[in-house]
Parts: structure tokens; sequence; C-alpha cells
């Protein structure tokens, strides 16, 4: 990681110097700058490649962590909302039953707008359901 900063901050610092002193340097010093120049951007670029698919790998393994995650954690539906079970009980927002069945089982938990509603973050949708298995409120009979 330090490595890749360096060479392309090489790069750039040999890129600022060229056309700071090229006017003051021979034809043939100027090529060999040019020459150094191409090796920096090699460099660069072959470190950034590396860590395109070091950031792949990492986001595969991420994404796996939480599939085995998420088919361990215990769920208990409420009226079409499935909510993660802690001791028995309902526990914080729900998973947004929309993505659920349009995702083959993809879990997005919601996330909360006030007591009675939450939003997916995934599919924009709003639900009547709210954290602890509070779900199908009807506004107008709670205020
Ligand atoms: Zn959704």
């Amino acid at each position: 990681m330090v490595g890749d900063a360096i060479s392309l901050k090489g790069a750039l610092e040999a890129v600022a110097r060229l056309s700071q002193i090229k006017k003051e340097l021979s034809d043939a010093d100027f090529k060999q700058s040019i020459v150094e120049l191409r090796g920096l951007l090699l460099d660069a670029q072959e470190n950034i490649l590396e860590l395109r698919e070091e950031n792949l790998s990492l986001k595969q393994e991420v994404e796996k962590l939480a599939k085995i995650q998420t088919a361990e954690t215990p769920t208990v539906e409420i009226e079409g909302f499935l909510y993660d079970l802690v001791n028995g009980q309902p526990s914080g927002l729900p998973y947004c039953p929309t993505c659920l069945v349009k995702e083959d089982g993809k879990r997005y938990r919601l996330g909360k707008l006030n007591k009675e509603f939450s939003e997916c973050n995934n599919c924009k949708v709003t639900h009547n359901a709210s954290s602890g298995g509070r779900v199908n409120f009807e506004s107008s009979s709670y205020r």
C-alpha cells in the first residue's frame, strides 16, 4: 500500500520536475527522464491493478461472510416482516419484505423513518413496520 502511494507520487513528481526543467536539459537527458517516467507510470499502473484484484477478492469475502451471518441469525416473521429473534423477541428493524422476494432471499435491513414507518435503502419502498416487531400501525388511531 505504501509502495503504491510512493510510486504514484514519484511519477507525479517526475512530471512536475520534467515540465520545470525541460528547457535546461539536453536531448539525451530529456529522453532519459522520459524513460524513467514511463517506468514509474508502469509500476504505478501495475500496483493499481493489483489493488483492484485485492479489492475484488475482499468484496467477495465480505459478501460470503454476510451470507453466513444472515443464515445463522434466527428470525421470526410478524405479519410478513422478518425480524431477528433475540431472547425470544423480535429485535431491531425488520428486513425488507420487497427485496426478500425480488432478490431471492437477500436481506436488506430497513432504515427507521419514524416510530411507525421504515424505508429500504435498497429499493426505497416505505413499509409500515418499526423496530421490535411493531407492524401495520394505523397512523390515524395512534394520533
Ligand atoms: Zn427493499
